[in-house]
Order: structure tokens, then C-alpha cells, then sequence
């Protein structure tokens, strides 16, 4: 089955205590397409500018990424620039400029017109909009948001969120959505808007995931080496939808290999915070990830008393 996704592709300048990288290619839809390209076929749609030249295409192609719907346009890549504190857990954004994402509208090709699975990345809720009009419905619907959506414009968002099955934001945005401080009762609320499950991503903590059943929820790896935690969250949502898509099976989605994909999720995830930009997920084998699974699956595997 096929992913694909919608989402910022980027100019990054990333500092943190232990390095830093200027322009390197990035964007929530990258980080997205180069972890489930690991496990799927994945179409990116997207826009860049002239300064976003056959090298910076290269990153994507190399994985057999389709990138028929990334719209080349005049004018300038989007660009973000972000500074982490020590422990890595706030950042503040430095500058981000547009470019040619300001009038990004996304037109899906024919050839992409009946996705098995869609991930709507974190941009404007009326363009994620558009894009569920656009396509015939795919079996799995995911998306992400942010504060700044929730806050200026959450009518828009709360129609998109309609026709969304999967929702994965991380805990402060899943409070504010719900305005509830408490994650459980949040869950509810925001379940009650149309996702039928709420994933929450809760950096170095891990995820839990909100369905109809009993909540689950896992760790995050125990990494020595953590450089940069950009697109973390791009990544587990990319891990998560691109396993779905390659071991689902037939039928609705169950409990099990939805399990499995949040746990492939936070592996994908891991690999990219302990490099810098999207250098995590570039050399991947199959092998390496099944390793780290395993690894993943003994850190909190316990019997019952
Ligand atoms: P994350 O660390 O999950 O927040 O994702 C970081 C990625 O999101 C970076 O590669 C940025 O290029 C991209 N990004 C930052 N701000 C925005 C924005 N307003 N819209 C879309 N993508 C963004």
C-alpha cells in the first residue's frame, strides 16, 4: 500500500549544544517520507523554490520517494531556523520565512488521486482540507497540527478534524485543542471530534495512544547519544503510516499492528534525533531497524507478577 503525504519540504538551520547545521533540507514532509519510505512507497506533495536544486531532490529520490506532486515554483524554498536548550526539550524558533509556501495549494496529480493512506502534515487546516476533498478516501487518514492552527483557526480545524481518523500532536497541543489539562479526559474530547484515535507525542517520554479500548502507551529508546530532536515527531508519524501501510493486511486496522506501528514509530524517531536534520534516516536498512525494534521491545517487556 502507498503513503502519501502533505506537508512543508524545507530549508532547516538547526543549533543545538552539540552542533549545528545550516540549510540543510527539511520540512515536516521530509522527515515524514524518508522514515515510511523505509517500509512503503511514498509520494510527497509539496512546493519548493528555484533554490531547491537536483542535489536537494536527491535526498528524497535516493529512497524511491515519488516527488511528482513537489510543485517547483519561482521564488524561495521555505526556510525555518531553530535554537534547543540544553536538554533539548524547548526550542525557540529563530526565523522562519514562507517563501513560496505562502501560496502553497496543494493540487494532488492524478496519478495520486486514491492513496491507500494520507498523512496531512502540520500546515494550514483549510489546505488539509482541500486535500481530503481532492482524494478518493483512503483507508487511514492521519494528521498533525499545531498551537498556532489551534489558536487562529480552529473552526477550520476542527472540519478537518472531521474527516481525520488518526491525530498525532504532541501533549501541550492536545490540551489546548481540548482545553483540558488532563490527557485522558483530553483524549475524550478530541475523540469527539472525529480522529477515532488520538496519538500523543511526548518527546524523550514516548507516545500513548487514545482509542476505543484501554489507552497504550510506550517509552521512548534510552539513546547515548541525542543531537537533535527536529522532525522527531515527522519521523514517528512517517515510521507509524509507513508500517501500517506495509503490514496492516486486508480489512480495518487492528489493535495489534497498530501497537506495532506506534513502536516502529518511536524506532524511526530515535534515528533521527540522535543526528543532525534528516541525516538519521538517510543509510537505513531494514536490518538496522528491526534490530533497534527488538532492542525497543526488550526496554520495557515485563511478566506479570
Ligand atoms: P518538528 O520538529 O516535528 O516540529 O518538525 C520540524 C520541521 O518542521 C522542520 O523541518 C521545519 O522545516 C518544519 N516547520 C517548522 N515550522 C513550520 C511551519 N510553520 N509549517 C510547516 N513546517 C514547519
Amino acid at each position: 500500500m502507498s503513503v502519501l503525504v502533505v506537508g512543508s519540504v524545507a530549508f532547516d538551520s538547526i543549533e543545538t549544544p552539540f552542533g549545528s547545521r545550516q540549510d540543510v533540507v527539511g520540512g515536516a514532509a521530509t522527515y515524514f517520507a524518508l522514515a515510511a519510505s523505509c517500509f512503503t512507497k511514498v509520494h510527497v506533495v509539496g512546493a519548493v523554490g528555484e533554490d531547491f536544486g537536483p542535489a536537494h531532490m536527491q535526498v528524497l529520490q535516493r529512497r524511491g520517494i515519488d516527488l511528482s506532486g513537489l510543485e517547483r515554483v519561482k521564488g524561495k524554498t521555505f526556510r525555518w531556523a531553530g535554537r534547543y536548550s540544553y536538554d533539548l526539550n524547548s526550542r525557540e524558533t529563530l526565523d522562519t520565512q514562507l517563501g513560496v509556501f505562502e501560496k502553497f495549494n496543494p493540487r494532488i496529480p492524478e496519478s495520486c488521486l486514491a492513496p491507500d493512506l494520507l498523512f496531512l502534515g502540520n500546515i494550514d487546516p483549510d489546505l488539509q482540507w482541500s486535500v481530503l476533498q481532492q482524494v478518493k478516501r483512503p483507508r487511514l487518514v492521519g494528521c498533525d497540527t499545531m498551537n498556532f492552527w489551534i489558536e487562529g483557526k480552529l473552526a477550520s480545524l476542527k472540519r478537518t478534524l472531521s474527516g481525520v481518523d488518526t491525530l498525532v500532536i504532541n501533549d501541550s497541543e492536545a490540551r489546548e485543542l481540548a482545553g483540558e489539562a488532563n490527557l485522558v479526559k483530553a483524549a475524550a474530547l478530541i475523540r469527539a471530534m472525529g480522529p477515532k484515535i488520538l496519538i500523543v507525542k511526548r518527546g524523550e517520554f514516548g507516545a500513548a495512544a487514545f482509542g476505543s479500548g484501554a489507552p497504550f502507551a510506550v517509552p521512548a529508546l534510552l539513546l547515548d547519544t541525542v543531537n537533535d530532536p527536529t522532525g522527531a515527531g515527522d519521523s514517528f508519524a512517517g515510521g507509524m503510516m509507513g508500517y501500517l501501510a506495509a503490514h496492516a493486511g486486508e480489512g480495518s486496522i487492528g489493535e495489534s499492528a497498530l501497537r506495532r506501528a506506534i513502536a516502529m514509530g518511536s524506532v524511526m524517531a530515535s534515528f533521527t534525533v540522535q543526528s543532525f536534520g534528516v541525516e538519521g534516516l538517510l543509510d537505513l536498512t531494514r536490518e538496522r531497524i528491526d534490530q533497534r525494534y527488538e532492542e525497543f521491545r526488550r526496554l520495557s517487556h515485563f511478566h506479570e507478577a
